[in-house]
């Protein structure tokens, strides 16, 4: 049986509550316990797969290939654990699962309400997912801000778990805004205290507060939180802005947040061991240059669409001592004006061609692989990426004019990427992809081979089209070098020789880790790193 955290958030939606329930879990684990982590969106969407990244954030993709929420990317790197589509729960899937029920008969003679039949079914889920993770300790965020009203339903469930689950097994931890008058530099409580009002009117009075700020608040600040907010004033914490969010744990933990926390779950308090995650903070800190990163992409307005990416390359910068700077490109400007763009691609050091869908910005991802490729750039080509590279690849080298993918032309001459076979009958879009892990086999020489280190690796996938196999013979006598095969002989990975082109169908992003980058990135940034060194100073 374990124990539960439940995370609420107050003022703000995106004030980083997925990072503060990832530092939790964090404290916790390094004292020895077992933890899981759960996050509960209250949408109408069974998942995240079929929404924008632009409006929520990136789509992770889990290894059972399910379609979650970004802060399930958080808890993966943060635990260095894998998570499965039960930790996700969407207001979607359990009224899906009630109302089969309902028409299956299993209410018979009944009224199907909220309270008890959604509520019930939310308990059952957070605690199966809590059971199977084999927890000693399970975190549950509940997605968007108190006061919601599609948040109600599961405010409501956690409400009743308090009083169902043997004494000491729960806790209410609060996280809200504490914003700062930008005129006077003054914080203003007030919002915070609203917040924890609209819980307590619904039966939750918060165990412990976390303030969210950009500076530290003072004691004065603390006190009025504690009275206000109803707790003690220890156990009100507070999260500040920090440049590297793998200090995030450290910051609660400093204020006392683990042995507050194992104080009301009346678990025994063990000595922590940070040796790991303090390693990883010092290579953080050990940078001695910086590589900049061009990052070809259309949603690059929200930093949130591409955040295993970005992860992803932070880790590489880690191990290879180096602060990686993403520079965001759209697209789109590429396309409507070559030169400026031009001259912001030649002065990267490496270029990464983002994964996407559609025709939008697709010709501009397809220059950019064009100046990659001319210019000796360092190249990562990602899904989408390494698909438009091979389409920039066909029309110049091979003369095949234009060429495309059917997702963007579904008329061209030349369809170097096409729709799998087994998606062609497939018409429903939500769950519908080639997704989660796949079996990837890699060819012995190549450049793939000597990143992996490995003959079989498993990456993550989320794609629906892959190169058309009736080009693979034109491309290769033109010099592209297919290294990684799926099991089923689709084209897994591409490279050109003698340098740092890599382009492959999978996300490697989704499985990179501080303490283990992801391969793919970690050499793509060092070879960034040693073209900025060798080529671009001469
Ligand atoms: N749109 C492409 C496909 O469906 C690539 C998807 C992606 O980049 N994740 O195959």
């Amino acid at each position: 049986m374990s124990k539960y955290i439940f995370i609420t958030g107050g003022v703000l939606s995106s004030v980083g509550k997925g990072i503060i329930t990832s530092s939790i879990g964090k404290i916790l684990q390094v004292r020895g316990y077992r933890l899981t982590a759960i996050k509960i969106d209250p949408y109408l969407n069974i998942d995240s797969g079929s929404m924008n990244p632009f409006m929520h954030g990136e789509v992770f993709v889990t290894e059972d290939g399910s379609e979650t929420d970004m802060d399930i990317g958080h808890y993966e790197r943060f635990l260095d654990i894998n998570l499965t589509k039960e930790h996700n729960i969407t207001t979607g899937q359990i009224y899906e699962t009630v109302i089969t029920k309902e028409r299956r008969g299993d209410y018979l003679g009944q009224c199907v309400q909220i309270i008890p039949h959604i509520t019930d079914e939310i308990k059952r889920r957070i605690k199966q997912c809590s059971y199977k993770s084999g927890a000693e300790i399970a975190i549950v965020e509940i997605g968007g801000t108190v006061g919601d009203i599609e948040g109600l339903p599961f405010l409501e469930a956690i409400r009743q778990m308090k009083l169902e689950e043997p004494m000491y097994n729960v806790v209410f931890v609060h996280v809200a805004l504490v914003p700062t008058l930008k005129t006077t530099g003054e914080q203003k409580t007030k919002p915070l205290q609203h917040s924890v009002n609209e819980l307590r009117r619904i039966g939750i009075q918060p165990d412990i507060i976390v303030a969210r700020s950009e500076k530290p608040i003072s004691q004065e600040v603390k006190k009025k939180i504690a009275l206000f907010g109803n707790v003690r004033e220890e156990f009100v914490f507070n999260s500040y802005d920090v440049e590297n969010v793998y200090e995030v744990p450290l910051v609660l933990e400093k204020q006392g947040m683990s042995d507050t926390l194992l104080r009301i779950l009346a678990l025994e308090r063990r000595e922590p061991d940070w040796s790991e995650w303090n390693s990883i903070l010092s290579l953080a800190n050990s940078a001695k240059e910086v590589v900049k990163i061009a990052m070809v992409g259309k949603y690059s307005k929200l930093a949130d669409s591409y955040v295993s990416i970005n992860e992803a390359l932070k880790h590489a910068g880690f191990h290879s001592r180096v602060k990686v700077q993403p520079i965001f490109i759209e697209a789109e400007d590429i396309e409507k004006n070559e030169d400026e763009a031009l001259s912001r691609l030649l002065d990267a050091d490496g270029i990464l061609i983002l994964p996407g869908f559609g025709a939008r910005g697709s010709e501009g991802k397809i220059k950019a692989a064009e100046i990659a490729r001319l210019n000796g750039i360092p190249l990562l080509g990602i899904c989408f990426g390494f698909q438009l590279s091979i389409v920039e690849f066909a029309r110049n080298v091979c003369r095949l004019d234009k060429a495309n993918s059917t997702e963007i032309d579904p008329y061209t001459p030349h369809p170097v990427i096409d729709l799998l076979p087994e998606q062609r009958n497939i018409t429903m879009k939500g769950g519908t992809m080639r997704l989660g892990a796949y079996e990837i086999e890699i060819v012995e020489g190549t450049l793939a081979h000597k990143i992996y280190e490995q003959r079989i690796v498993f990456e993550r996938h989320r794609h629906r089209y892959e190169v058309n196999p009736k080009y693979v013979n034109i491309l290769s006598e033109h010099g592209m070098i297919f290294s990684g095969f799926s099991k089923d002989g689709r084209i897994e990975i591409a490279e050109l020789k003698n340098r740092f082109y890599f382009l492959t169908q999978a996300h490697p992003e989704f499985k990179s880790r501080p303490n283990n980058p992801s391969k793919p990135y970690l050499y793509f940034v060092k070879a960034s790193l040693q073209y900025k060194q060798e080529v671009k100073k001469k």
